[in-house]
């Protein structure tokens, strides 16, 4: 073991309250991409990776990257964001930037030379917050990133995506170098620690878990059409409410989602014309599937299709589906997760694993490299707001672990 695990715990910890203080205020923290805010923690960032004798580059796509050389050539990636939502949490991307520098730092410190290169790194825009495309920096150095859709986008002020990325030293058309750069960093494995963000560990009662993969997602907006009326002289039986087909529609995706164990969402609501006294002639909603196993995902998107078939015969109106994205569930790899799973049992008693319905950088690292999360419990399951917290004792006990299996991973041939 090249590391002193508590004394690191505390210290990252410690950091993490460092960069709140820096970049949060009264509504939470304020690190949204390519602002000020964030500049200053990827200064901060720089500052303290160069204080461990790391040397910090920033790619095409604005990722920035603190490399420690190592005994070969062969290197260990670490990482997440330090970007987040308008007035987000403290801890999301954050924790797993920390916990990168922490390693550096540990080797730093004791004056050991790690025996596979490292890298520390902090993904540029994962949160797309201003617009819109999640895991901007981690997709341009995975190589999938679609720029085209991107480019002419504007934030709400009317920023153009291109002038702001400019701003900070990026250009568009050059993001995608990002993947050749990548790939002469010669990777071999990546590993990101981030908090779950949702309330399954705490009401399981564990603090930290391996994490094995992520969901895929099937997202489509679906258009009811029936027929509008006056609320007042249509009898109930007669009319074509388009909304009411939305509606049941929506409570039997519920029912798909606890049959799969997995998560439906109608997240958007908009009926037409939108007046109290008139019946709804049109309804467009949207669903958003998500679940690990691929079989799955496929069948609880036919029965949503047939469940508005269904709906749509009841209540006499059309419903006419349009796709928004599908991602495919990635898994992650298999003699990571084994390591990962061994050293969260060594942590709290159990080898907890679970797999992820948020996306995140890992998962486009995932299609490049063998890679693994870990997540830490997140209190009342809040993340994206500034109530998002995780108790220090247990944030410490998920860093602890991942310093461990940091240390397992750099040390082990063959991976
Ligand atoms: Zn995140």
């Amino acid at each position: 073991m090249s590391f002193n695990l508590a004394e690191g715990a505390k210290r990252a910890v410690e950091d993490l309250k460092e960069l709140a203080a820096l970049t949060a205020d009264e509504n939470g923290a304020q690190r949204v991409a390519w602002t000020p805010e964030w500049q200053k923690a990827r200064d901060w960032f720089k500052a303290k990776a160069e204080e461990m004798g790391a040397m910090v580059t920033i790619d095409s796509a604005g990722n920035q990257w603190a490399k420690m050389e190592g005994e070969t050539e062969e290197a260990v990636a670490i990482g997440s964001h330090l970007d987040c939502v308008p007035n987000g949490g403290g801890l999301d991307g954050a924790l797993g930037v920390a916990a990168g520098l922490e390693v550096l730092r540990q080797y730093h410190k004791h004056g050991i030379k790690p025996r596979k290169t490292l890298y520390a790194v902090n993904w540029a825009d994962e949160e797309g917050a201003r617009f819109g495309y999640s895991c901007l920096g981690s997709s341009a150095a995975s190589g999938s990133l679609n720029i085209h859709e991107l480019m002419g986008r504007s934030d709400v002020n009317g920023v153009k995506f291109e002038e702001a990325v400019r701003t900070y030293g990026v250009e568009p058309a050059n993001m995608l170098d990002a993947h050749a750069q990548m790939d002469a960093r010669n990777l071999r494995s990546y590993l990101e620690l981030h908090i779950e963000q949702g309330p399954v560990l705490e009401n399981t009662d564990k603090d930290i878990s391996c994490v094995y993969g992520a969901a895929g997602v099937e997202r489509h907006s679906i258009e009811f059409t029936g027929q509008s009326s006056h609320a007042g002289s249509f009898p109930t039986g007669m009319r074509q409410d388009a909304f009411l087909a939305a509606a049941q529609s929506a409570l039997a995706f519920k029912e798909i989602a606890l049959k799969y164990n997995a998560v439906c969402t109608v997240g958007q609501v908009r009926v037409e014309p939108d007046v109290v006294t008139i019946v709804p002639g049109k309804c467009v909603i949207s669903l958003d599937q998500r679940t690990i196993d691929p079989d799955d995902l496929k069948k609880m998107h036919e029965e949503a299709r047939q469940v508005v078939e269904q709906a749509s015969k009841d209540h006499g109106v059309t419903a006419k589906w349009g796709k928004i994205c599908t991602v495919a569930p990635q898994l992650f790899d298999e003699c990571l997760i084994e390591l990962c799973k061994a050293v969260v049992e060594e942590q709290i008693g159990e080898p907890t694993a679970m797999y992820s319905g948020p996306l995140h950088d890992a998962v486009e690292m995932a299609s490049q490299v063998p890679t693994v999360m870990m997540f830490v419990m997140s209190e009342g399951g809040l993340s994206h707001c500034k109530q998002e917290h995780t108790p220090d004792d247990k944030l410490e006990k998920g860093i602890q672990a991942f310093l461990w299996l940091v240390d397992k991973v750099v040390n082990i041939g063959g991976i």
